[in-house]
């Protein structure tokens, strides 16, 4: 899995202060290939990955999570907001009925689909009407009529044995039917081919044009892959639809398809249809795609809690020591210089305080290399020196300055500056700012 191949990567490399650019690169290969098995399509994968580079590049290196970790979260972000980013309801007509066509290729799984929807749509106290438009097949209507009859709807269909229908009139005159029935919803079943074809494009295009349906919605089979982008583009262009329906999710796929439509068409996924039986249908959770493209829902769970207990654990730490302003040590205050400039929980504690904006902001000052200075002065100190900066006298000063590559004088002004905002903690704590020791009771 994703998740063993990217473990072999990396090794701990906490503590950087950023994301290296080989960091990102081996984590981008392996999400490439993630993304390949999952079957979404090269272009779109090649995209992706751009975006995912450009935006871990400019990521400050999280304590909580590995780089590994910190890159895959940016990915699952960026693939839940893609495939989700405009999740949207059913548009309803003004005056019913609301009208709903389904398009797509034979075998997609239209019909059965436009049961799931009429069963979902009654529940929600709709009376969905189901219309018959594939007289392409001779089963074609039956097979509605029994999926309708299961789901508790009504199937308009035209009189059987009269020759070959046109569907472009039973469509038309569904809509009047339903006005006159007081159906409020319309669900049009269309045909389709095996491939896609012009006569079946202009069908269907002729059927919305007769209708206008507030959706047409594009049903793609899930197992099929990076045909789907061909597919999903010939339908754009022939019918145009509003939204996506996936179906057999049950199946093994990766659900590339996902993705890849989303990302070429740019029109949103709204139901996920993952069995043969009615109640196999749901709206559509861009998270479980996410995760499942990226095979790696372990992972996900594990790096939202290792992120949780890290917030918490930090937060309760630094509040501790910031009511004993003895105890904070020069490690606590790199931690703090480095949370700041993540704007993490410590940034935004100390915002939030009053009187403690100004400190935060002669913190915010320091910049990147200020930092990286900062840092190497503080590991060049002995861990006792760390712990009790006051024993750091001028022999120490020195050495300390030499071992980190930097002048005398900025051991100087770091360690005064540590000093300053020592004092400032410890006059924090004395004012016993309520809630501050509220965390650890808990
Ligand atoms: P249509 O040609 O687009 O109308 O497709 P159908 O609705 O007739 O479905 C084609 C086949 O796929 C049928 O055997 C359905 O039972 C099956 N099918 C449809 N949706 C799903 C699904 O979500 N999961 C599974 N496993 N099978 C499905
Ligand atoms: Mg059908």
């Amino acid at each position: 899995t994703l998740s063993d191949r990217l473990s072999g990567v990396f090794t701990n490399l906490r503590g950087k202060g950023r994301l290296s650019d080989a960091d990102i690169d081996a984590t981008a290969r392996e999400i490439r290939i993630a993304l390949l098995e999952a079957d979404v399509a090269l272009p779109v994968v090649r995209q992706f990955i751009a975006r995912i580079k450009e935006r871990a590049g400019g990521a400050e290196v999280s304590k909580a999570l590995n780089p590994a970790q910190q890159v895959i979260k940016i990915v699952n972000e960026e693939l839940v907001a893609i495939l989700g980013g405009e999740t949207r309801r059913l548009q309803y007509a003004k005056q019913p009925p609301t009208v709903i066509m389904l398009a797509g290729l034979q075998g997609a799984g239209k019909t059965t689909l436009a049961g799931k929807l009429a069963r979902w749509l009654r529940d929600q106290g709709h009376t969905p009407l189901l219309v018959a438009c594939d007289l392409q097949r001779p089963n074609a209507v039956n097979q509605l009529q029994v999926v309708g009859e299961r789901a508790g709807v009504q199937t308009y269909a035209p009189e059987p044995g009269n020759g070959v229908g046109d569907p472009v009139r039973v469509a038309r005159d569904s809509i009047d039917f339903a006005r006159r029935a007081q159906h409020d919803m319309v669900v049009v079943d269309t045909a389709g081919r095996l491939g896609i074809d012009a006569e079946m494009m202009q069908q269907a295009a002729d059927i919305r044009a007769a209708v206008d349906p507030q959706e047409v919605l594009f049903v793609v089979d899930a197992m099929v892959g990076q045909d789907a982008v061909n597919t999903a583009q010939a339908f754009q262009d022939g019918v145009g639809f509003t939204g996506v329906v996936l179906t057999k999710l049950d199946g093994d796929a990766r659900g590339g398809a996902a993705l890849s439509v989303r990302e070429v068409t740019g029109q949103p996924i709204m139901f996920a249809s993952n069995g043969e039986k009615l109640e196999d249908f749901d709206v559509f959770h861009p998270d479980r795609m996410a995760s499942r493209i990226l095979g790696m829902g372990d992972m996900l769970t594990l790096i939202e809690q290792a992120e949780r207990h890290f917030d918490q654990d930090e937060a309760e730490r630094m509040a501790a020591k910031l009511t004993a302003g003895n105890q904070f040590t020069l490690e606590d205050f790199l931690d703090q210089l480095q949370a700041i400039r993540r704007m993490g929980p410590i940034g935004n504690l100390l915002g939030m305080m009053p009187g403690m904006g100004q400190m935060k902001d002669a913190l915010a000052q320091v910049d990147d290399k200020d930092l990286d200075r900062t840092a190497a002065i503080i590991r060049g100190m002995t861990p006792a020196e760390r712990e009790n900066p006051k024993i750091i006298n001028g022999s120490r000063r020195l050495r300390i300055a030499t071992g980190s590559g930097v002048k005398v004088s900025d051991v100087n002004q770091l360690v005064d500056r540590f000093f300053e905002a020592r004092k400032m903690m410890g006059q924090l704590g004395g004012m016993g700012l309520p809630g501050m020791r509220k965390r650890s009771a808990t």
